[in-house]
């Protein structure tokens, strides 16, 4: 409440004043007006030191803005008290009036998420200072010109002035938009009220000062601060709790925010390049590089994130007994599955698998086609598949393993047949292997639980199995062989 009654009480004064007229009426009444505008800077610190987490940055940031504000309004005292320094406190006023608009450009368009990249901050420091040198650079070319003060002159000012405070009010609307947080809404709707106040009554101070004064026009600045005070102080209204806007649109402006002062700088830049044309255009070419060095920068973390999480995705997958790229169980999950089925008593059929010509495949077609050829395969034999006790693997590179548990010889060797031409009618075109399309080489062994007690049996079963895909690799691919060298005619147990 102090600071907003203060505000409040002060403006009401002022206006007193310049209606009441006489000797020291401009004085008092400039006094007065830093008073309304200090009164502003305090409402917005006292809500700083009540906010946690980045809000704080937000109102201090905004106390910042307000405070060159009311060093302007000191320099206008100043050029009513010191007449003769009229012209460098003229200057002094419009370089506080470019000043001001760095902090709040920096509030309105940065994120403030809190994970912006250091690079990524400094940037956007570096682009609001730009903005705020180019209007320095512009109202000096604008005032400095051959008839400094004409009326030309002062309404292109004016002009460029209405322009930036529009666009202020206009963007700091729409992150209160896009705010997420209670808190975030709060600061943007005391900052996007005070901007359009603040935007309508300099434009019309303005206006009213060249025409000449009227008696009210000097109070009229005023009014945004004493609502900033206000809003400031009250807590944020029943409305702005109940208005929540979706992630997308949150995101989307946040991320859209930025360009906002990169689109700044290039319009003052066009803008300042009829009057200064080197001026201008280097401010145009910076604000591409600046804006450029932003995209790049954001799109490198952005792979460098994405990067992290395929790798952690890739692991988990691991870690659950899935294989990454073919979604099918990886070797771990198959090891598991021989020893519970040979500790379950019944026997394990262990079939493994091998891609015919599979290096001049990936030399044909290159690897990315080559990974979805094994992807392809992988499915295919998966469907083949007729039990859900049965189980297919990738063991590794282009080779998979199916096991079947309780199989006689003849359903693994049916089982065996059907694989292949589960592969072969997927019809993938390979023309350095001798069919024109991708085949697989099987290797049958069957092993019993009897083997549990010599040794490791699941890797006696792969060594038998591996030895028989060896044999059908040698024997012209695109076939299956049995541990024992007997193609299925008979009992295929290597043990027999
Ligand atoms: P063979 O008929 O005797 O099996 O010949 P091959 O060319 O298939 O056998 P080899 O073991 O010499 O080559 C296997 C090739 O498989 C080597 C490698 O280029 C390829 N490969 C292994 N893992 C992957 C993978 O994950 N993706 C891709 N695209 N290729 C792989
Ligand atoms: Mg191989
Ligand atoms: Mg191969």
């Amino acid at each position: 409440m102090r600071y907003a009654g203060i505000a409040l009480v002060l403006t009401l004064l002022h206006l007193l004043v310049a209606a009441r007229g006489g000797t020291h009426a401009d004085i008092i009444g400039q006094l007065l007006r830093i008073g309304v505008f200090a009164s502003g800077v305090c409402a917005a610190l006292q809500r700083q030191r009540r906010t946690r987490g980045m809000g704080r940055v937000l109102w201090a940031l905004l106390a910042l803005a307000l405070l060159m504000q009311v060093l302007w309004a000191a320099s206008m005292l100043a050029s009513v008290l010191w007449p003769a320094h009229g012209l460098a406190l003229a200057i002094a006023a419009s370089v506080l009036s470019a000043l001001y608009t760095i902090p709040c450009m920096y509030l309105i368009t940065s994120a403030f998420t809190g994970r912006e990249p250091r690079l990524v901050k400094a940037l956007d420091t570096g682009m609001s200072v730009l903005l705020a040198a180019l209007l320095i650079l512009l109202i000096s070319t604008v005032m400095g010109g051959d008839t400094p003060g004409d009326v030309a002159s002062v309404r292109l000012a004016i002009w460029h002035a209405d322009v930036i405070d529009f666009s202020l009010a206009v963007l700091a609307t729409v992150r209160l938009v896009g705010a997420r947080g209670l808190g975030r809404r709060h600061f943007y709707l005391a900052t996007s009220a005070f901007l359009w106040v603040n935007a309508i009554a300099a434009a019309i101070y303005n206006r009213l000062d060249m025409a000449g004064q009227t008696w009210w026009g000097p109070v009229l600045l005023d009014v945004a601060f004493v609502l900033l005070a206000v809003l400031a102080w009250r807590p944020p209204p029943a409305w702005l709790r109940r208005y929540v806007p979706s992630v997308q649109a949150a995101r989307l402006i946040a991320a859209f925010a930025p360009v906002a002062i990169s689109l700044g700088v290039l319009i003052l830049g066009i803008s300042l390049s009829r009057l200064n044309f080197i001026g201008g255009a280097s401010a145009v070419l910076l604000a591409a590089v600046l804006y450029g060095l932003r995209v790049a920068v954001i799109q490198t973390q952005h792979e460098d994130k994405q990067q992290l999480a395929d790798l952690s995705n890739r692991q988990l997958l691991r870690q659950l007994g899935v294989d990454p790229l073919t979604a099918i169980a990886n070797r771990g999950a198959l090891d598991a599955r021989m020893r519970q089925i040979l500790a379950s008593g019944v026997s394990c059929s262990l079939m493994m698998i091998d891609i015919d010509y599979f290096k001049q495949f990936n030399d044909n077609h290159g690897h990315v086609l080559g990974d979805r050829c094994l992807v392809q395969v992988a499915a295919a034999l998966k469907g083949a598949l007729q039990r859900s006790s049965d189980l297919v693997a990738r063991y590794g590179g282009e080779e998979f393993a199916v096991v079947l548990p309780d199989a006689s010889a003849q359903e693994t060797e049916q089982m065996g047949q059907r694989l292949l031409t589960a592969v072969q009618g997927l019809h993938i075109a390979h023309p350095s292997s001798p069919l024109g399309y991708v085949t697989v080489s099987i290797g049958v062994a069957i092993g019993r639980h009897d083997w549990l007690d010599e040794g490791d049996a699941v890797t006696a079963l792969l060594q038998a199995a591996d030895h028989a895909l060896y044999q059908a690799k040698a024997d012209g691919r695109n076939r299956i062989r049995h541990a024992d060298g007997d193609a299925g005619q008979r009992a295929p147990t290597f043990d027999s």
